[in-house]
C-alpha cells in the first residue's frame, strides 16, 4: 500500500491512485479519481461556438473547490481532486482538451458569478446550487447531483441536534460560508444575526469548529461528511437534511448550446457508467454516501 501511495502522491499514475481508492478500506488521505478521460481530438464543432473556441484553443478554464473532499480538494501539487473535477475533467476530454491542459481555478462560493460574468474561467463545477438569484448572472447547466443542506458538530456536542435547537442556544455559534446557499438559508433558525460566523470556505470552518471558537458547521450534507471523514473521528453529522441543493455547471449567461452541449455529456457520462465510476472513487468513498443517479437536466435557458 505504501508503494502505491507513494507513487500516486507522485503524479506518476492515475490508474495506481484509483487502485489505492479501491482497494484503501478507510484509509482517505488522499482523493482518488476514476480513469482519467480520454480527449476526444476529432471533435469538431460549428464555428462561432464556445465549444469550437475552446478545442481550437487546446486549452480550457475551470473553477472549481480546492478545499473540500470528495469534490475538490488540491493535492499535494495543488492539484484538485475529487467529483467536481472528475466532472469537468470529462467535459473537457469531449473538447478535445486532456487533463494537463486544464487550468484549475480556486473558486470560492462568493466569487463564482463573479469569475464566469468577468470571463476569467470557461465553467464553474464547484458544489454549485442552481437558483435564481445566481440564474440572474449566468446559466447553468445540470443539474448533475442533489444535495441538502446539513448540521456538523464536535463528537460530544449534544446540544445541537439540527437547526431547530440552534434558537435555544445563542452561545453556541454556527459557520458557513459567505456567498453559499446554506448561510443564506440558516439564518431563520438562529438566535440572533450574529450566532452565524462567516469566512471564505469550508476548511476555515472546520478549523474553527476543531478549536472550539464554533460549535457547528453549516453546508451541504455530501461537504460535510468529507470533512467528518477527515476529522480523525472528531466531527459528526446531526439532523436529517433540509434544504435541496441541485448542482449545477456555471457557464456564461444564455449561451444554450454550450448548456446543451455539457448535459449531452452528462448523458453520455451516466450511460458509460462513467458517473458512477467517478463518485465511487471520489465523494462515494466517504461513509454514509450512497450512489447517486443523474438527475434529468433542466432546460438550457
Ligand atoms: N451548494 C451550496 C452553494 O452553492 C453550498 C456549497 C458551496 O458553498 O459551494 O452555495
Amino acid at each position: 500500500m505504501r508503494n502505491f501511495r507513494t507513487a500516486a502522491l507522485a503524479g506518476v499514475a492515475t490508474t495506481l491512485l484509483a487502485l489505492t481508492a479501491c482497494g484503501g478500506g478507510g484509509e482517505l488521505s488522499e482523493e482518488g479519481a476514476a480513469d482519467q478521460p480520454t480527449a476526444e481530438a476529432s471533435a469538431s464543432f460549428e464555428a462561432g461556438t464556445k465549444m469550437a473556441t475552446i478545442s481550437e484553443a487546446g486549452k480550457i478554464k475551470i473553477g472549481t473547490k480546492f478545499d473540500q473532499p470528495g469534490f475538490g480538494l488540491a493535492n499535494l501539487e495543488n492539484v484538485p481532486e475529487g467529483f467536481d473535477v472528475d466532472v469537468a475533467e470529462h467535459i473537457a476530454a469531449k473538447l478535445g482538451i486532456a487533463p494537463d491542459a486544464i487550468t484549475w481555478v480556486p473558486s470560492p462560493s462568493a466569487q463564482r458569478e463573479d469569475l464566469i460574468a468577468n470571463g476569467e474561467v470557461d465553467l464553474v463545477v464547484a458544489t454549485y446550487t442552481i437558483n435564481d438569484k445566481r440564474k440572474e448572472r449566468i446559466t447553468f447547466a445540470g443539474p448533475y447531483y442533489v444535495a441538502g443542506q446539513q448540521i456538523m458538530v464536535a463528537k460530544d456536542n449534544s446540544t445541537i441536534t439540527g437547526p431547530e435547537s440552534l434558537k435555544a442556544n445563542p452561545d453556541q455559534k454556527i459557520c458557513s460560508v459567505t456567498g453559499s446557499t446554506p448561510a443564506e438559508n440558516i439564518r431563520q433558525y438562529l438566535a440572533d444575526p450574529s450566532q452565524l460566523v462567516e469566512f471564505a470556505g469550508y476548511s476555515d470552518c472546520a478549523d474553527q469548529l476543531k478549536n472550539g471558537q464554533v460549535a457547528a458547521v453549516t453546508t451541504d450534507n455530501v461537504i460535510l461528511t468529507g470533512l467528518v471523514a477527515k476529522s480523525d473521528d472528531a466531527f459528526k453529522l446531526v439532523g436529517e437534511q433540509f434544504t435541496e441543493e441541485p448542482y449545477g455547471i456555471g457557464i456564461t449567461k444564455g449561451d444554450t448550446a454550450f448548456c446543451e452541449f455539457i448535459n449531452e455529456t452528462l448523458s453520455e457520462m451516466s450511460e458509460s457508467g462513467d458517473y458512477e465510476k467517478a463518485w465511487n472513487a471520489t465523494a462515494g468513498k466517504y461513509e454514509g454516501t450512497e450512489v447517486p443517479t443523474l438527475p434529468t437536466a433542466d432546460a438550457c435557458v
